[in-house]
């Protein structure tokens, strides 16, 4: 059988690494950084459609990540909550549909936070990053998987690295790949002491995403989705927009703040799941946007026929 290596050790480059293991084919990992430093570690993570594409086959890839984490429910840092969604007039409510009978209702309307007309509380799936992805690395290397610390160049380089590479290098395939289509979406967040508010997201206003995930042990405030916009640190005035945000949605007392933190999602037209034109023995599948977390089991469980028949 011929061996696969994946490059990107982030939700998407684990979660492919296991589905290809799963289905019996001997795994390699490769990526810059660990786990530990990836986007993916410092997320939510949320189960949430927010900012990818093609919704049809995102928002049922949604559903079998659903029904991944139900089955992973005791897994290390999967829980599930209730989480209430703003809608409007103008928003895809189609993922509603990817839910179990009985985990989905629209809000009442004193359910409603200020300033909202409409909404869905659905039970969602969390899965904290800093829990999950050592569960995922771990169960990486337990199925006989190796990883190694390596910053691949170009494409070029990436097709020599095995008989097939499966590209889950996030944002990073923007130089990798020449790829126009891929661009950053800035989100700022704040992590803060858990807070007396119930979880819930906004996501009605274009650069103005709203929310509260509460976690076991913190709550994540969230946000910005500047399209385009690659930068990295703290913007101060982000954080006070933030939460001037909160109190218009009715929460009087600010939260203690721990950390600030910003992350540029892999926003593209449509996540790239194809082989490569050039290098046929390349994979990719990059550009999750807001949603790797929502998306990834369903993805990746889209890939292993892809590799099961074909010869080098
Ligand atoms: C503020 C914020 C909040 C979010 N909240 C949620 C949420 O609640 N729910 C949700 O589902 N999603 C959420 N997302 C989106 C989610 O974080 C991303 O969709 C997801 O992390 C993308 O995962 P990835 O594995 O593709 O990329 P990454 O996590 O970025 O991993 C990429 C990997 O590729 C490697 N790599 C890159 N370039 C190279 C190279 N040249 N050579 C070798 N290796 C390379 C990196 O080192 C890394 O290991 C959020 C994003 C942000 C910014």
């Amino acid at each position: 059988m011929n061996s696969i290596t994946v490059v990107g050790s982030g939700i998407i480059g684990l979660t492919s690494a296991i589905a290809l293991q799963e289905a019996g084919m001997k795994v390699k990992l490769v990526a810059k950084e660990k786990y530990d430093l990836t986007l993916s570690s410092k997320v939510g993570a949320v189960w949430f459609p927010f900012q990818i594409e093609p919704r049809e086959k995102t928002d049922r890839w949604a559903g079998q990540t659903y029904q991944r984490y139900l089955k992973e429910i005791s897994a290390p840092g999967i829980s599930f909550l209730p989480f209430l969604n703003a809608s409007n007039s103008e928003s895809n409510d189609d993922w509603v549909k990817q839910l179990p009978a009985g985990k989905v209702r629209k809000a009442l309307s004193h359910e409603l936070p200020i300033g909202m007309e409409l909404g869905y509380i659905a039970e969602v799936p969390l899965a904290e990053p800093l829990l999950y992805l050592p569960f995922l690395f771990e169960k990486f290397i337990t199925n006989g998987g190796s990883f190694s610390q390596k910053s691949i160049a170009n494409l070029h380089e990436m097709s020599f690295l095995d008989d097939w590479v499966v590209n889950c290098t996030g944002l990073g395939a923007k130089n990798l790949c020449q790829d126009e289509d891929l661009r950053p979406m800035r989100g700022q967040i704040l992590r803060c002491d858990k807070m007396d508010f119930p979880s819930f997201a906004d996501p009605t206003k274009r650069g103005a995403l709203s929310y509260i995930i509460n976690r076991n042990g913190d709550s994540v405030i969230g946000g910005t989705d500047y399209e385009n916009d690659w930068n990295e640190n703290e913007d101060p005035e982000d954080t006070q927009r933030i939460l001037g945000r909160l109190t218009n949605f009715g929460i009087k007392s600010a939260p203690k703040i721990l950390e600030v933190i910003v992350g540029l999602r892999p926003k593209r037209s449509a996540v790239r799941f194809e082989f490569d034109h050039e290098f046929p023995n390349i994979f990719h599948n990059y550009g999750h946007g807001g949603a790797g977390f929502t998306v990834c089991w369903g993805c990746v469980e889209d890939l292993p026929p892809l590799f099961k028949n074909k010869k080098q």
